[in-house]
């Protein structure tokens, strides 16, 4: 067959498969890996096959070329201006997902002598704190029942080196509303933002670092983004595993190793996306629109669904309830499923319902989802 027309069959059968997606598209509410915008899958589908134009796949495109140099730096420049991220910080990406940050955290700020301090709301900071315990030091400065957080300040003394929280408990569905505070000043915060990232603006002045997963509101999992104070990457005393300091991260450009090129080029094109929406104060203001629906149709359908958790920690991005008779939650799992919404069962450890309202989970869908609820509700009060 003539090459020509063998290219056209492809073009024309690959629009047929794409429109036929686009009609059986599902709406995602999983709390990660989770729903990315069509605009960047549709981005993705092309740089797949064809990168920009170069004539090879994003997919083989080589992790020390000047290709990924000008991905990597857009993306650090755009991160840079999404969130007026201060000179004296520096940005940097490392593999390995958010967990690996768990382990890092502590490798890279404690001192011989000292503690990781915890402020406990829920699993993930549960999780980090066990980890820097494992390895080293850690002291439990607040823990919660997982459906509040703390609002006191707190008094640390120099013992401390930094003071770690999860600013949104993706399984307990609490989220800050500004860093917790502190009795001391010059205290190193450290936050997990793997849930929120990019979802409303932050004063990163405020922290020593932050860092995130990106396969919530920012790409794919595999890759955590590190905004980190220039001060606090610091030569060890005792050696550390080399692809487990920021140091390396920093000195090399976040290019140690072999990086998937890929899950940076998802997170640039998210990147760009959210610019294009109106960046981080349109994030916010969607962010809240959205939580606001579902978690007023909570409330006023309260003789079916509940959520515990008061008001003020409420996560925009995660919204964790469940129905007053737990019977019922496989069957408007079932209903949610008949209707296009997968993934609004709760995580395997409290079970119940969540749904996840990330940057790229469009009004309409969640419009649906409260169409659903107060449809289901209907037919079970009394
Ligand atoms: N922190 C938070 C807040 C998370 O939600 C998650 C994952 N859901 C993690 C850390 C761990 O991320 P990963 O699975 O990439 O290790």
């Amino acid at each position: 067959m003539d090459v020509r027309i063998l290219f056209l069959n492809t073009i024309v059968g690959h629009r047929f498969c794409w429109e036929r997606i686009m009609m059986t598209r599902k709406i995602n509410f999983a709390a990660g890996p989770s729903m990315l915008p069509l605009s960047v899958l549709e981005d993705i589908r092309d740089a797949v096959i064809d990168f920009e134009g170069h004539g090879y796949s994003i997919l083989e495109t080589n992790h020390r070329s000047p290709v990924f140099n000008v991905i990597r730096r857009e993306l650090k420049d755009r991160i840079r201006s999404l969130m007026s991220v201060p000179d004296n910080y520096e940005i940097v990406f490392c593999p390995g997902g958010g967990r690996q940050q768990f382990s890092m955290v502590p490798l890279n700020l404690m001192t011989e002598k000292g503690f990781g301090g915890y402020v406990v709301t829920g699993k993930w900071s549960e999780l980090a704190m066990e980890e820097c315990a494992r390895l080293s030091r850690a002291v439990t400065l607040w823990k919660g029942n997982g459906r509040e957080l703390p609002t006191e300040s707190f008094e640390t003394d120099d013992r401390i080196d930094y003071v770690y929280f999860c600013d949104n408990e993706t399984v307990d569905g609490t989220e800050f509303s500004a860093p917790p505070k502190m009795k001391s000043p010059g205290v190193i915060l450290v936050a997990d933002m793997s849930s929120n990232f990019m979802s409303r603006p932050v004063n990163v002045s405020e922290y020593g670092a932050i860092w995130a997963g990106m396969q919530k509101n920012f790409g794919i999992s595999g890759l955590s983004v590190l905004i980190v104070r220039r001060d606090l990457l610091r030569e060890k005393s005792a050696p550390i595993p080399l692809m487990l300091d920021w140091m390396k991260y920093a000195k090399t450009d976040s290019v140690p190793n072999s990086v998937p090129v890929f899950q940076f080029y998802v997170a640039l094109l998210m990147a760009r996306w959210v610019e294009n929406q109106g960046g981080l104060r349109e994030m916010d203001r969607r962010a809240r629109e959205k939580s606001g629906l579902i978690y007023e149709t909570i409330d006023a359908c309260s003789s079916v669904y509940v959520c515990d958790i008061p008001p003020a920690f409420r996560s925009r991005m995660n919204i964790v309830f469940s129905l007053r008779k737990n019977e019922l939650t496989d069957d408007f799992i079932k209903e949610a499923e008949a209707r296009g919404m997968i993934n609004v069962a709760g995580h395997s450890s409290r079970g119940g319902l969540r749904v996840s309202l990330y940057n790229a989970m469009p009004f309409d869908a969640v419009e649906k989802l409260s169409a659903l609820m107060k449809d289901f509700a209907c037919r079970h009060t009394g």
